[in-house]
């Protein structure tokens, strides 16, 4: 029996179709986030896509799992909060289940790429795993005794807004010093401008000025590649507050694994010197020596994935 994974994000919505250990249909699409009823047809047409992939192949569907960044109550499928979506209060779960006749399942979006780790990637076999995504913004998951951990309201894992460095820089949750207002490429950015306004030269802050568009972490990794001091400053910055963030993680939680995901992993190996430095330094021994910390390995697939196993595990 195959199950369907579905990813929502702010611009894009990733489906796949599992069977098995194999993808054996994918597909992404662009997210009208314009409207409640425009993301849920966005959600509904996928679904009918991957279910008609499936069924071509000669495989019946009996699960559909979601992902979607926000806040889920999962015994209800209701999206709390949602920051990206007009999802909030949207009963997601029931209006799925009524109009596809599948069961449904849905779930925070970094619990999922935290459980497709945990199964099927770079933490394959592990009970205890602690999952980073790394983008213009910092999520989180975490995985205890194999299973998804979400407390009691379903808001658990925010492991960007963990403060690493209190009095630090304002967060997008109105606190200060956050992971994700130090280590995210929002945080990168911000970095870029401060070192523009401070006057500092470098290629990298030319060409920002000269077209602000042209900024990506990518693009400052490639300055950073080709020797600009600057641009390897900021990523040895960023680095270093998330190795102090994934000290405090692994000595909360003891885990086999943390793993990372997300669009900063192309400018990874610019931050990870100070990354495990400062990691080395703050974690706890008996924890630090045990734990690995790794690249996730399944790529755009990983949020999707994670949905479709988290159906198929809901089910059994
Ligand atoms: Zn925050």
């Amino acid at each position: 029996m195959a199950v369907i994974g579905i990813d929502l994000g702010g611009t894009k919505t990733a489906g796949i179709v599992l069977n098995g250990e194999s993808i054996v249909a994918r597909d992404r699409t662009d997210t009208d986030a314009s409207s409640q009823e425009s993301v849920l047809s966005c959600l509904l047409e996928m679904g009918a896509r991957m279910r008609e992939a499936a069924e071509r192949l000669g495989l019946s569907v009996n699960a559909l799992g979601l992902g979607i960044a926000g806040f889920i109550d999962f015994e209800r499928g209701v999206v709390t909060e949602a920051p990206n979506h007009p999802l909030k209060d949207a009963r997601v779960k029931d209006i799925l289940e009524a109009e596809t006749g599948l069961a449904v399942f849905v779930d925070n979006d970094a619990n999922m790429a935290a459980l497709a780790e945990a199964r099927m990637g770079a933490g394959k076999g592990s009970r205890y795993l602690v999952h980073l995504t790394l983008g213009t913004g910092i999520g989180g998951g975490i995985i205890i005794d194999g299973r998804v951990y979400r407390g009691a309201q379903g808001a658990a894992a925010e492991l960007g807004h963990m403060i690493v460095l209190e009095d630090g820089p304002l967060c997008n949750c109105g606190a200060r010093g956050c992971l994700e207002a130090l280590s995210s490429g929002v945080a990168i950015y911000r970095r870029v401008e401060e070192a523009a306004a401070a006057g500092r030269a470098s290629p990298a802050l030319e060409e920002f000025l000269a077209d602000p568009l042209a900024f990506s972490a990518e693009a400052l990794g490639r300055h950073a590649d080709a020797g600009d001091g600057l641009a390897r400053e900021i990523f040895q910055a960023a680095g270093h507050h998330l190795g102090t963030g994934i000290a405090s993680l692994v000595n909360v939680f003891n885990p086999d694994v943390v793993t990372l995901s997300g669009g900063l992993l192309g400018c990874l190996h610019h931050m990870e010197e100070a990354m495990l430095r400062s990691f080395r330094e703050t974690a706890i021994a008996i924890s630090r020596d045990h734990v690995r910390i790794l690249r996730s390995t399944l790529g755009d697939d990983v949020g999707a994935l994670g949905a479709a196993l988290l159906a198929r595990e809901s089910l059994s």
